[in-house]
């Protein structure tokens, strides 16, 4: 029997604390799932959901929440392709519409009628979450659900934002930012044959990227930062892929960019960068923007995890403290990715 309300953490005015409240267990409707969630990452983005700091905002009040790991505890109608008990993940991409260009093209990402998870559906930091049996991600029987949350979205993120990037195997990736998403890009660009340098602007975090396998290091506040990567990858790195949340990390990157190399954004602080017309233009840069990713390089995403090549650094807290650690995210204190234990599995 499934109870009739669940604890939640929802969201009723922008800069304010998530209120930990009893709300109703949600039905699933036609082509949905309702699942149990065991564990679920706490993502800057949830920080710039509750902030409300997006150009196109949540509307209050609603559940934040996109990297949810569960099992499905009740079956909309129609729903074929999954039973009772199946482990699965509520990530970014709670549905897009399935016939547009986009769509159509393997870019489900890009629809223009998507929804997301903890952003305009309700999201993971909750007891039961509403999943899309289309859209949930499917994952492993003997799944270790805490170390599955943050691929859920921190690694789909930076698996894909690597591979657009182009860098091929022995080439040089500059990743800027070793949070959440960074520390698990340096595993995944390690894992994908690629000499990582890491950036950051916290000793601590560049200390984890070593251990994690990166050749090199090095403090974005330093005056010489650009010198130093320039030198540590002879002349700038074919990829380069940003998840700072800071504006003035997108210009230094750019500059750490190889000729004819690609950067990838994927950081979201709201503002502009400059970008020096001159230099993308002679040097023939590219400059792409990259969104979680589809839900087949959310597959191989998991894929990586479940054999062992990538392995989230993660701190286990209680749901009754996710105040303090969106403050953790808001100040750049948390290493790796917190997880929130809501139940056993
Ligand atoms: P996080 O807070 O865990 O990590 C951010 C890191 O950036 C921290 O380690 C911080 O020290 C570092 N940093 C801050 N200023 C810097 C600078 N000037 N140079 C280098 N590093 C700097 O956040 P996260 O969960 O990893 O998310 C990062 C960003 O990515 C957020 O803006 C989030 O919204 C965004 N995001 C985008 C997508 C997408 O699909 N594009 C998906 C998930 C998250
Ligand atoms: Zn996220
Ligand atoms: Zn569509």
């Amino acid at each position: 029997m499934l109870p009739k309300t669940m604890k939640a953490a929802v969201a009723h005015r922008f800069g304010e604390p998530l209120r930990i409240e009893q709300v109703p267990v949600p039905t699933p409707a036609r082509g949905e799932v309702l699942v149990k969630i065991v564990c679920t990452g706490v993502c800057h983005t949830d920080v710039h959901a509750v902030d409300g700091d997006w150009p196109v905002k949540p509307q209050p009040p609603f559940i934040p929440g996109h990297e949810g790991v569960g099992v499905v505890a009740a079956l909309g109608e129609g729903v074929d392709n999954l039973k009772l008990g199946d482990p699965v993940g509520i990530a970014w991409l709670h549905d897009a519409c399935g016939h547009c260009e986009y769509c159509i093209t393997g870019w489900e990402t890009l629809c223009e009628t998507q929804h997301d998870s903890g952003y305009s559906v309700n999201g993971s930091f909750a007891e039961y979450a509403i999943g899309n049996a289309a859209y949930v991600a499917r994952l492993p029987h003997d799944v270790d659900f805490a170390a599955m949350a943050p691929i859920l979205c921190a690694g789909v993120t930076t698996y894909k934002g690597i591979r657009e990037t182009e860098a091929r195997p022995g080439e040089w990736l500059v990743v800027s930012g070793i949070g959440g998403l960074g520390h698990l890009a340096v595993q995944y660009g390690t894992a994908m044959g690629l000499r990582v340098v890491a950036v950051d602007v916290a000793e601590e975090k560049l200390a984890l990227a070593r251990q994690l396998g990166a050749a090199a290091t090095v403090d974005a506040r330093q005056p010489n930062a650009v010198e130093q990567v320039l030198d540590a990858t002879g002349g700038g790195a074919h990829g380069v892929l940003v998840t700072a949340v800071s504006p003035p990390a997108f210009s230094q990157a750019l500059r750490f960019t190889r000729r004819r190399g690609t950067m990838s954004l994927v950081g979201l602080p709201p503002g502009d960068f400059a970008t020096p017309i001159f230099d993308v233009v002679l040097k023939r840069l590219t400059i792409r923007g990259s969104i979680v990713g589809t839900r087949k390089d959310l597959a191989e995403a998991v894929d990586f995890a479940a054999a062992g090549k990538v392995v989230a650094t993660i701190e286990r807290r209680q749901l009754e403290d996710v105040n303090s650690v969106l403050d953790g995210l808001r100040q750049g204190h948390i290493q790796g990715r917190v997880v929130l234990d809501i139940a056993s599995a």
